[in-house]
């Protein structure tokens, strides 16, 4: 233990090894000492000086000082990989994001899809259209998924506030198209550009007031109450008044 508490103090400085913690046995003639580091920059940590006697040897010899972390001891964040860093929204203007060969979005554009996708025939429709693109790889089953749980759940789907104050939805309106494939069943594009998701993937039962079907009150022959306006006020001219009088006297 005093060999193992020197050789602390060589490593750090006498004044910062503290008291001597439970040794742990590593294995045969091998123990590893635990002494209270007092260093005020390593708060919680502790020096871990293992010791060893060879075999037949009389001597114990020092085999390894180390600072080691103990409870509550400040220590760095663990690591995480840059691209579990990324979140959506991160990518800027130049930069690439290099797409994973195994990333479970994607599957070659060959590959075989779930039979429920087949038609009479056996063929999957889908999966001809997408060939005929030559791309390499195409959106994957749990691709489309991920997608569309988050446009749903986004701003552009049925809960946003916009969605909820809508007269009608995306799915009457002249202003979408479709989406091509499977996620044609539940989104298109809105091409509205008087609408906030113009360009913008929507759910078909999203919505918003620039819907193609919302008509001017006067062409549903709907009276048109009069506003009084007590706020505003109007400049009125000489020759505006003239023409006022000339209606008074008129009438
Ligand atoms: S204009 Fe409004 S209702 Fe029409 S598709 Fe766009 S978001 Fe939907």
């Amino acid at each position: 233990m005093d060999l193992a508490r020197s050789a602390a103090a060589e490593v750090g400085r006498p004044e910062w090894v503290g008291e001597q913690r439970a040794p742990q046995v590593e294995g045969t003639r091998l123990v590893t000492h635990y002494f209270t580091c007092l260093d005020p920059s390593y708060p919680g940590w502790n020096y871990a000086v293992t010791v060893v006697r060879a075999s037949r040897a009389k001597s114990v010899t020092v085999n390894e000082v180390v600072l080691l972390p103990g409870e509550g001891a400040l220590v760095a964040p663990e690591w995480v990989p840059w691209k579990e860093r990324l979140r959506p929204g991160d990518l800027g203007a130049g930069d690439l994001l290099p797409t994973d060969e195994d990333d479970e979005r994607l599957v070659p554009g060959f590959a075989q899809v779930p039979e429920g996708e087949l038609d009479e025939e056996g063929a999957d429709q889908q999966m001809l259209w997408e060939l005929g693109l030559g791309r390499r790889h195409v959106l994957s089953e749990a691709g489309r998924e991920q997608a569309a749980e988050r446009w749903y759940n986004g701003e552009a789907g049925p809960r946003s506030p916009i969605a909820t104050a809508a007269p009608a939805r995306c799915a009457t309106c002249g202003f979408l198209t479709p989406l091509a494939g499977e996620l044609r069943q539940m989104f298109g594009v809105c091409t509205n550009e008087f609408a906030p998701d113009d360009g913008k993937v929507v759910s078909l039962d999203h919505g918003c007031g620039a819907h193609s079907e919302v008509r001017h009150p006067a062409e549903r022959n709907e009276p048109v109450a009069p506003v009084v306006d007590e706020l505003g006020y109007d400049h009125i001219t000489f020759e505006d008044t003239a023409e006022l009088e000339l209606v008074s006297a008129d009438s």
